[in-house]
Parts: C-alpha cells; sequence; structure tokens
C-alpha cells in the first residue's frame, strides 16, 4: 500500500488518447520530475488539486511526448490516494515511453485490478461495488451493464447493510441482556426476534430469487433449439446469428456436433445451443448428438422448438414435446411459407405452449420471437432502474449460509433454546452477510477477486 503504483488504463490499441494513470504518496514527485510546463515554470507539487495541466514529459532531457496532466489529491480519488493522470498520445509505443519514464522516476508497476484493490482497502467502495466495476468494464449487453452500474452506485450494498443492522440491534441486545440479567430483561425474546428473522429471511429469500434472472441477464439466457433433422434449426440459428456458421443442407442428420453462439436480440443476450437433430437413429454418431441434445434440453433456461409445418408430426415430435414439460418453451412452427400440413391451433393444444409461425428462409416473425422471450423472461419490461439483482456467486453463496443461520435460529427459538444460542447464529448471518461488503475476508480472497481486473482499473 506504500509504493506508489502506475499503470496505462486504456486499451493497448492505436487510439486518439490513450491514459497513464498513478496513484500513491509519491504521484505528485514523479510527475513533478518528468513534467513541463510550455514555460517551463509551472511546478506541479505547487498546483491545486483536481486541475488539468498542458505541457510535455521529458525524461531527462528528452522530449517524450506533449500531454494533458491531471492532478487530484486524496482523499478525494478513486483509490482514495493521491493520483495523476496522464492525457498522452495513444499510440502503444507513445504510452508505453510514458509510462517507462513514470516507471523510471520512482512508481511500481500496477498488478491488475490493484487501482480498485486500493479503492476498497481505502474504505472507497465496498466488496461488492468493487466487483461491480469489473463487471461494468465486462457487459456484454445493455441491460447487464445497466444492474452493474445500479450495484456500483451501492444497490447491494444498501439493502445489505439494512439487513444487517437489523441483526446486529438483537445481537447487541441479546448481549447486554445476558451480561446484566437484573436490568434487561429477555423474557419472551424469542416471539419478538422471530418477527426479525421472518422479515429478514424474506429480503434475503427475495435477493436470492433475482439470482436466476440476473445470471440470464448477465450471461444469457441459455437456449437451446430442439426439433427434427432438416425441420430448419440451422437456419434459424444462422438467422439469428446473421451468418453461415451451422451447415445448412437437405439431408437429414447432417447437424451432429452441438453449436454455442451468443448473440444480442435487442438488448437480450441468448446463448443458443444448435443441436443433432431429435430423432430415432441406428447412427452410433448421430445418436450421441441426440442424446446430447436430450441434455442440453433439460439444462436450458428456454426451449425453441422448430416444426417443419409442410410435414406431418410424428412419433419423433411426440418425444420432443415431452422434452418440454415443465420448461420455458417456444414453439416455433416453421416453413410457412409452403403449403402447410401442420395447424398452429393443433400445435399449441399438443404442447401446452406458445406457437409463433415464422419462416427462417424468407425471414419473417423473428421480431415477435424477440418480443415473447422479453415478455417471459423479464415480464416485457427490463427497466432495473431501482432493482437489485445479484449476479455474482459469491455473493450468493454468503446470502445463501445468512439465510440458513437464520433458519437455526428460528429452529432455537422454537425449541425453548436458551438465548446466547439465538446470538451465535445470529451473529453468523451477520458475518456472511458482512463478507459481501468485503468484511472479514481473507487476503487471498481479496487477491483472486482483482487479479481478474484488467491492469490500469
Ligand atoms: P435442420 O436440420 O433442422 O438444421 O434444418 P436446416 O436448417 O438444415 O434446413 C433444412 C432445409 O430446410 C434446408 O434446405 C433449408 O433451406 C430449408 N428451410 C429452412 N427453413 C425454411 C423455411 O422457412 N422455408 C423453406 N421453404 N425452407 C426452409
Amino acid at each position: 500500500m506504500n509504493t506508489t503504483i502506475a499503470a496505462i488504463s486504456t486499451a493497448m490499441s492505436a487510439s486518439g488518447i490513450g491514459i497513464v494513470r498513478i496513484s500513491g504518496e509519491h504521484s505528485v514527485d514523479v510527475i513533478k520530475k518528468i513534467y513541463r510546463s510550455k514555460n517551463g515554470k509551472k511546478q506541479l507539487d505547487q498546483v491545486p488539486s483536481h486541475t488539468i495541466h498542458y505541457g510535455y514529459i521529458y525524461d531527462e532531457e528528452e522530449m517524450i511526448d506533449e500531454v494533458l496532466v491531471m492532478v487530484m489529491r486524496a482523499p478525494r480519488t478513486y483509490t482514495g490516494e493521491d493520483t495523476v493522470e496522464i492525457d498522452c498520445h495513444g499510440g502503444v509505443c507513445a504510452m508505453r515511453r510514458v509510462l517507462d519514464t513514470v516507471l523510471k522516476h520512482g512508481a511500481k508497476t500496477a498488478e491488475p485490478g490493484e487501482f480498485t484493490k486500493r479503492a476498497f482497502l481505502n474504505g472507497k467502495l465496498d466488496l461488492s461495488q468493487a466487483e461491480a466495476v469489473i463487471d461494468v468494464i465486462n457487459s456484454k449487453n445493455e441491460f447487464a451493464l445497466k444492474s452493474s452500474m445500479s450495484q456500483l452506485k451501492g444497490s447491494v450494498k444498501r439493502e445489505i447493510e439494512k439487513i444487517r443492522s437489523s441483526l446486529i440491534y438483537h445481537i447487541a441486545y441479546i448481549e447486554s441482556a445476558l451480561d446484566d440479567p437484573e436490568h434487561i430483561s429477555i423474557d419472551g425474546y424469542g416471539e419478538k426476534l422471530k418477527m426479525t428473522t421472518t422479515q429478514e429471511k424474506e429480503k434475503i429469500y427475495r435477493l436470492l430469487s433475482t439470482v436466476r434472472e440476473g445470471k440470464m441477464i448477465r450471461e444469457g439466457i441459455q437456449t437451446v433449439i430442439l426439433g427434427k433433422p432438416n425441420a430448419g434449426k440451422s437456419s434459424l440459428l444462422n438467422l439469428l446469428i446473421g451468418e453461415n456458421k451451422a451447415i445448412v443442407t437437405d439431408i437429414a442428420g447432417t447437424t451432429r456436433d452441438v453449436l454455442e453462439e451468443c448473440i444480442t436480440l435487442s438488448g437480450i443476450s441468448l446463448k443458443i445451443i444448435d443441436t443433432a437433430g431429435i430423432r430415432d437413429t441406428e447412427d452410433l454418431v448421430e445418436q450421441i448428438g441426440v442424446d446430447k441434445a436430450k441434455e442440453m434440453g433439460k439444462e436450458a433456461d428456454l426451449i425453441l422448438y422448430v416444426v417443419d409445418s409442410s410435414v406431418p408430426l410424428d412419433e419423433n415430435d411426440e418425444k420432443i414435446i415431452e422434452m418440454m414439460e415443465g420448461k420455458q418453451a417456444i414453439v416455433l412452427l416453421n416453413k410457412t411459407d409452403l403449403e402447410s400440413v401442420v395447424e398452429e391451433e393443433e400445435l399449441k393444444v399438443k404442447t401446452g405452449h406458445f406457437v409463433l409461425p415464422i419462416s427462417a428462409k424468407e425471414e419473417t416473425g423473428i421480431q415477435d420471437l424477440v418480443e415473447k422471450i422479453k415478455e417471459m423472461f423479464f415480464d416485457g419490461n427490463i427497466t432495473f432502474n431501482d432493482e437489485v439483482y445479484i449476479t455474482n456467486v459469491r455473493q450468493k453463496e454468503a446470502l445463501e449460509e445468512a439465510y440458513h443461520s437464520l433458519e437455526l435460529v428460528e429452529q432455537s427459538i422454537s425449541m425453548g433454546m436458551p438465548e446466547d444460542f439465538f446470538s451465535i447464529d445470529l451473529m453468523n448471518a451477520y458475518e456472511a452477510l458482512g463478507r459481501i461488503l468485503g468484511e472479514s475476508v481473507g487476503e487471498d480472497l481479496v487477491n483472486e477477486i482483482f487479479s481478474k481486473f484488467c491492469t490500469g482499473k
């Protein structure tokens, strides 16, 4: 923490501007040694905080680049330390030379995520917010970005703090009562406490129930395309991807491998798996594909069942319809440009799912499909303005542990156990929630979390 660190914070590719960031106690000393203003008179250790200065970076007598330098004094900075940002030219070579000069004059190379790690260690961000920083950077769609931004602004932190403050009140009360039984009575306290545990469990449950949706927002809806060979699965996938990756042929049973594609439609990401067509087959290789498809169907968030409307339904369709039971699914009645032998209404009754007529060939019905998916997974409106979504496995596990501890408190209450039993489990819940914010987490975990960041962040 005592060293002054530096890194290139922008992408390492040719661009208009590149930013070299310096943070730590000696940031201003470093920049003072290498910066010269136009008239040579300005000294950057004399300037007010949060000001920008035009000039040049010099390595001894050699001019390296023309720059703008931002001087920001602690504690009102991202890391909470003195910070200097140098806007230099964005060429890879120019950025490297500026960074090398900074390193030569007293800074050390920053580890990946070290700026944000310092922000966390200096109390500028809690761990849930620090994790949101990387999520914002990695967001693949508009909705993932919105939910990460809301976490960055402290939405998760606020929810967790509310629950914790309610728990700590009871812990403190029970502890005081046990210390001073003459003045503080806890007769019948269990009943009162039970109201709180019920209430707080409910809040934790609500947060946990966002995990599935949160995951779909972030990683995409796990989607499997099922259908008999030749129904038009690959054509649909290609249409969705907008390029010809899967092999499209007229011979039934050619899509043997499982292909996975991540696509974004109107802001929603789908992780689509195209599968071998489902049919009874003697061909061993094909059978493996069919089995795989069945397995994928079980795990999927969404099944898209493609039906060729120009051929009658048969026992293979029956099998697929069985696989869709209890799953979120949309039936796509394909090849509606051809003469139809399968009726929309008939399929609806048979499958119990929504049926959408499309033509992969003529590219019709795709927008309706997108709307339907939105409606199914996000109630049609995805705003995220005030919603808290838990998208992080670490946070989810801590919530589950807290929930379990509160269940144990309730058990102790109903079994008439002594009050110190209540406070042990309450404290466990309190600590588990604290880990979400980064309290009492070990150095190893902190290092692991920040090592996933990019350098310069
Ligand atoms: P898969 O085996 O389910 O992946 O089916 P393919 O996507 O390979 O399509 C099988 C055949 O049906 C190909 O010749 C496609 O061009 C054709 N096909 C796919 N969709 C349509 C459609 O909407 N209308 C018509 N007329 N042909 C289609």
